[in-house]
């Protein structure tokens, strides 16, 4: 019983959470109308400096994690990302962490991207109203572009009929993966909150209709919203973009990451198959170019959604060809 009723706790949360991005999608649809970009030329012309996605024979460890995939990198030239306050659409802000370090490699299979970042907070839960979690997210234009000054793409999640894919990761999905039932629940956040379901022996025989009811507890959970959804298996959500206002998850999620967080910085990889069914993904060739941007936001400083830490262009990247032995 008591586990049913953990239900309202956790997803009435989220349905709340819900409304409120509902209500500032709104706003954020209003302050985003033509021409309110304001982007600079500058902002269209993709960084000089290429990131080399090396070729590595990666030895894939059984357990996925930073120590252990770690070594591979060693080899791998980064490229430091300057990134600054999102001051474009609103809710815009952020600006607390001033850049990141990106490498990444391949092995013929699987692509691999290691971003480290300075944070001196560590904010993996998101529970209660006021918590904000660490994420970063990496982004990629669908299909083979070009982008320069004269063919403008914005680097700003995209443009109509120019679309983007997104990998999000969040350090309280990986959080979730920890715990019993692969969802931390209210309790975690308030151990001595109080359960009247606990303490009115009468209250679980009267509303065992209401507490026995996903769909009327939870409607996240019910229209499968994989922020409500226990049992998620991953830590990076797959999305697409094209444009302020319009990030739409995947029904297919492809793509997963594992994180470290030590001496006052994050390091996260982020990995997925070069190449996948998905027509909404990006896909990756040996010997072929794309492009990425970021953004990384920090909970500590109560970033999310728009408030983040963005860089302002697209930075191309190339990717080796697979060295047969
Ligand atoms: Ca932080
Ligand atoms: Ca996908």
């Amino acid at each position: 019983m008591k586990r049913s009723y953990k239900l309202v706790k956790r997803f009435g949360l989220a349905l709340l959470s819900c409304a409120l991005l509902s209500s500032a999608t709104a706003v954020y649809a209003e302050e985003t109308a033509p021409g309110v970009k304001g982007m600079s030329e500058e902002e269209f012309t993709p960084a000089k400096e290429v990131l080399t996605v090396k070729y590595v024979d990666v030895k894939k460890p059984y357990h996925m994690d930073v120590d252990s995939l770690k070594g591979s990198f060693q080899d791998a030239t980064g490229i430091t990302v300057p990134l600054q306050m999102q001051d474009k659409a609103f809710p815009n802000g952020g600006g607390s962490i001033q850049g990141a370090e990106v490498k990444a490699i391949h092995d013929g299979i699987t692509i691999y991207f290691q971003i480290t970042w300075n944070d001196p907070t560590r904010n993996a839960q998101a529970i209660a109203i006021q918590e904000y979690r660490d994420a970063v997210a990496l982004m990629f234009p669908l299909g083979a572009v070009e982008i320069t000054p004269a063919e403008h793409f914005s680097p700003r999640m995209g443009d109509r009929e120019k679309p983007v894919n997104l990998w999000h990761w969040k350090s309280d999905w990986e959080a979730d993966l920890l715990v019993k039932g692969e969802l931390e629940d209210v309790e975690e956040r308030y151990p001595n909150m109080h359960d009247d379901f606990n303490t009115n022996p009468y209250s679980p025989y009267y509303h065992r209709d209401l507490i026995t009811s996903i769909a009327v507890l939870s409607g996240g959970r019910a229209a499968d919203n994989l922020i409500s959804r226990p049992g998620r298996g991953r830590t990076v959500e797959d999305l697409n973009a094209e444009g302020f206002g319009t990030l739409t998850t995947q029904e297919h999620q492809d793509v997963n990451g594992c994180s470290k967080f030590e001496d006052g910085a994050w390091t996260v990889i982020i990995y997925r198959s070069l190449i996948t069914q998905d027509p909404h993904d990006v896909q990756f060739v040996p010997g072929g170019k794309t492009f990425f941007n970021m953004a990384v936001w920090n909970g500590a400083e109560q970033d999310r959604n728009g408030q983040k830490n963005i860089s302002t262009q697209w930075h191309p990247a190339v990717l080796e060809k697979v060295a047969w032995q």
